[in-house]
């Protein structure tokens, strides 16, 4: 099978949400039948929806080129949460990490484990201007241009932050024999 391009929405809001977002490129780059092609600038985000008085967000979107199926990815995406310590309690509470998958190739898909594209894409700042940064010609299956949906979609009190872009730092996973 031909790698296939996803694109993973990284968040995180608590302890320490810079090594925790660092942490997950890291896991990114390690996963099977997988390499990290590249990550967006950090932005920090106020949250949306969730309980009141919840810390801000830093989020950024990563390009992954996979050979894992959707399904694959989706449950090494929510391993890699729980490796992070994420429990899962309120609904859009404040998290450690959350990882979601935002596109896979162009397969359009709707079921409560898995909805692809990502159903709250288009209504996200946090989501849309980090995926613009790395791939402003996309066009979303079935969706239209991700450019036409930014310019829909107010800022929402988005701040890029002025950090170079932390893939660099990211190591190269170590081969395994
Ligand atoms: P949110 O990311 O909207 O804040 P959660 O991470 O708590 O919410 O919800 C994740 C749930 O949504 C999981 O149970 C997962 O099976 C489901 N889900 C459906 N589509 C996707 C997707 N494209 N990416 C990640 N999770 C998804
Ligand atoms: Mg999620």
């Amino acid at each position: 099978m031909h790698p296939l391009r996803a694109y993973i929405g990284i968040g995180s809001n608590l302890d320490d949400p810079l090594a925790q977002v660092r942490a997950a490129l890291q896991a990114l780059a390690a996963l099977p039948a997988s390499q990290l092609s590249t990550c967006s600038p950090l932005y920090r985000s106020v949250p949306v929806g969730g309980p009141p008085g919840q810390p801000d967000y830093l989020n950024a979107v990563a390009a992954l080129d996979t050979r894992l199926s959707a399904d694959q990815l989706l449950r090494a995406l929510q391993a890699i949460e729980a490796a992070q310590g994420r429990v899962r309690e309120l609904r859009w509470g404040p998290r450690t990490l959350d990882l979601d998958l935002l596109l896979y190739a162009d397969l359009v898909r709707d079921d409560a484990w898995l909805t692809l594209p990502h159903p709250r894409l288009q209504e996200r700042a946090f989501v849309l201007y980090p995926l613009h940064d790395i791939a402003p010609g996309l066009e979303l299956p079935g969706g239209g241009m991700l450019s036409k949906l930014l310019l829909k979609c107010p800022p929402q009190g988005l701040e890029r932050l002025d950090s170079p872009t932390i893939a660099g730092t990211i190591k190269p996973p170590v081969p395994t024999p």
